[in-house]
């Protein structure tokens, strides 16, 4: 593959597939084979070119790949170890961590959490723009308004631009692999001297097997624990992976982003232009959470026969079935909302859910060294850590 500036070009090998899959099993098909990241300096550390690459072309690569500059020894190990690919040419020094934690920044509460917990970190806010060659049928995505809004938080701020969703064409433009979000970051590690790189996966994500293993407790999530091989490969160029909000639930992270100094700049939607558009999937599950938080009743346009409703008429798992749960235990009148038949099928109670309020400690304990103790302090003032009942609820999550 080919780097020219924040261009990328990548041919793949006979054994490469079109149709590939992304760390979390999701199947993708590629749609075409260059994209390009803007806003980012040529002259990175050819580590971070090659693992900025990785995280668009994993999907599709199966047992080699080949940068157009040399890497280290260590990210080239990482790559056997974990993929099983042979990666090269080898003959770079590793890149040591910088000092710096950043945020990578989208704007949904997850995000606005983890950037609370460090007031002081910058942001890396990726944009999606549209391809040169792949046409936009997604044009009510509005990755502008995203980006106004992260320009008014009054963070030191770089945004990158990039096509790169569209090297996807099914199921529908998005990240290759979730990390993809942090290919523009990681081409800025130098030049914003990043030992650290925060995300706002919660607990959900991290531990409880959101999306792929839905409904396990999932201590070796490959995609984001630090011993997985996205944690290796990405603390092999010296940009470790940070959860600060991986140890609460989404009803923490929503209270925490509704009373954060970044409150007026929350966004999860990507429709609607002066706010979240009330009518989508996404923003029927974030009202279910905010209406729970705030103990209060649903307030959606939504009804029970429209497609944004449908999931809640069928059996569960559902993805976030965890806060499915907390929500249908604390929502007054959930029982006249669309979220009626989904009652029948839990028990839960605003005791058997208490846990969701609380930080996982192990979630605090994987939070490298120089930005744990910041952490700490945070969930201990503000959310308060499980009890050791707790965390056999998190523990025995799905079992
Ligand atoms: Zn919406």
């Amino acid at each position: 593959m080919t780097w020219t500036g924040g261009e990328l070009n990548f041919r793949l090998d006979p054994e490469d597939e079109i149709t590939g899959r992304a760390s979390d099993e999701h199947p993708i098909r590629l749609a075409t084979n260059s994209c390009s990241i803007g806003g980012v300096p040529d002259d990175a550390h050819p580590d971070l070119f090659a693992v900025a690459a990785w995280t668009i072309v994993a999907p599709w690569t199966r047992k080699q790949v080949s940068f157009d500059r040399a890497i280290s020894a260590e990210v080239a190990q990482t790559l056997h170890d974990g993929w099983g690919v042979e990666a090269g040419p080898v003959a770079a020094e590793p890149r040591g961590p910088g000092a710096t934690l950043a945020i990578s920044y989208s704007g949904g509460a997850d995000s606005v959490a983890a950037a609370t917990v460090y007031p002081d970190a910058p942001f890396v806010h990726f944009q999606r723009v549209t391809h040169p060659r792949v046409p936009n049928r997604w044009p009510h995505y509005r990755s502008d308004v995203l980006a106004k809004l992260a320009a008014k938080t009054g963070r030191e701020l770089t945004v990158v631009t990039s096509d790169l969703e569209y090297t996807l064409s099914d199921p529908r433009p998005g990240y290759p692999e979730h990390h993809a979000v942090a290919a523009g970051a990681l081409l800025l590690a130098d030049r914003l001297n990043l030992g650290g790189l925060g995300f706002g996966y919660e607990i959900g994500s991290r531990w409880l097997g959101g999306g792929r293993y839905l409904g396990r407790y999932t201590p070796d999530n490959p995609m984001w624990s630090p011993h997985g091989r996205w944690g290796r490969l990405f603390a092999a160029v010296g940009v470790h992976l940070v959860l600060p909000v991986g140890g609460v639930s989404e009803a923490v992270t929503m209270r925490l982003a509704l009373s954060s100094p970044l409150k007026d700049q929350v966004r999860w939607c990507l429709r609607g232009t002066g706010g979240p558009c009330r009518t989508c999937g996404k923003c029927l599950y974030k009202e279910l959470i905010q209406a729970a938080v705030e103990r209060r009743p649903l307030n959606t346009p939504i009804t029970a026969d429209q497609p944004a409703a449908r999931k809640w008429r069928k059996k569960p798992p559902y993805g976030g079935q965890e806060m499915i749960e907390y929500g249908l235990a604390r929502i007054p009148g959930i029982e006249d909302t669309l979220f009626a038949k989904a009652l029948e099928y839990f028990d839960a109670t605003e005791e058997s859910t208490s846990w969701l309020d609380h930080c996982y400690p192990k979630a605090l304990a994987e939070i490298p060294d120089q930005w744990r103790d910041q952490a700490v302090a945070f969930m201990t003032e503000n959310v308060g850590i499980m009890t050791e009942a707790e965390v056999r609820r998190v523990e025995t999550w799905g079992s």
